[in-house]
């Protein structure tokens, strides 16, 4: 691939304490409820970004002190709503994406929403965090993928939706438990619609995913029904 250093994000997987963060955060002009809006100059977009979460730290400070680090350079508006899921039982990641979008919407108004799983970084500064005619998938090109080309439904990792686009295909299913599904059935919902998703090319859009162990797949997630029982695509989408 053609990678362009100056470009390069510096990845800092050891994140500063949330004091130092805080610090970092001030001079960087970010106001309290993770808000980002450009000094002087009219946005072009404003961002919702929605990051599910549970249990996982170290990840959200890294992935935090990463965004506000790098995203204020790119003069877009936008505010990170973490989603913690309180529930003990399995992890719901759509229903958490639903509950960001609408807790956002109560008191702030963006023409653009964002999906980010709390351990996928961005490396490039070329690659800029907002929304398209077209539904985009930005983390297709990752490290743990060897950067290869994903499937083109693939829709999973860090995503984003124009506002209008995610209202009319309804949000994402409440109704994957567990791992896996939910991130599918969005691609389906904006295929049905008539949307292609967008990828830009490798050279300019790569990720950097956090190690962690497995979570769950739930023996009885709807998903997995599907793929083993309904899908007559089940072997293409392995
Ligand atoms: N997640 C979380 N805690 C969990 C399970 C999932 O915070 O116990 C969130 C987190 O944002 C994570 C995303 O859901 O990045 C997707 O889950 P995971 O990383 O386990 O799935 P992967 O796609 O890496 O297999
Ligand atoms: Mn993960």
């Amino acid at each position: 691939y053609a990678s362009n250093f100056t470009c390069h994000v510096k990845i800092n997987t050891d994140p500063p304490s949330w004091e130092e963060m805080g610090r970092v955060f001030a001079t960087n002009g970010i106001r309290p409820g993770g808000h980002y809006q450009p000094d002087g100059c009219q946005p072009r977009q404003k961002m919702a970004i929605v990051v599910p979460y549970r249990d996982r730290q170290q990840h959200l400070q890294i992935l935090l002190n990463h965004l506000h680090t790098h995203l204020p350079k790119h003069s877009m508006e936008y505010k990170i709503f973490v989603v913690e899921q309180a529930h003990p039982n399995i992890f719901n990641r759509g229903a958490l994406f639903n509950l960001g979008f609408l807790e956002a919407s109560k008191n702030y108004t963006f023409d653009c929403i964002m999906q980010h799983d709390v351990d996928i970084l961005s490396e490039d500064d070329r690659t800029i965090y907002a929304c398209y005619r077209m539904p985009r998938h930005l983390s297709g090109y990752n490290d743990k993928g060897h950067y290869k080309k994903p499937p083109k439904y693939h829709f999973g990792g860090v995503t984003a939706i124009p506002t209008k686009m995610f209202e009319s295909v309804n949000g994402f299913p409440n109704s994957y438990w567990g791992w896996g599904g939910e991130d599918d059935d969005m691609s389906a919902r904006l295929q049905v619609h008539g949307h292609t998703i967008f990828h830009h090319p490798v050279n300019i859009e790569r990720f950097t995913l956090l190690k962690h162990s497995k979570h769950k797949l739930n023996p009885f997630n709807i998903y997995k029904y599907f793929l083993v029982n309904a899908n007559p695509y089940k072997e293409t989408m392995k």
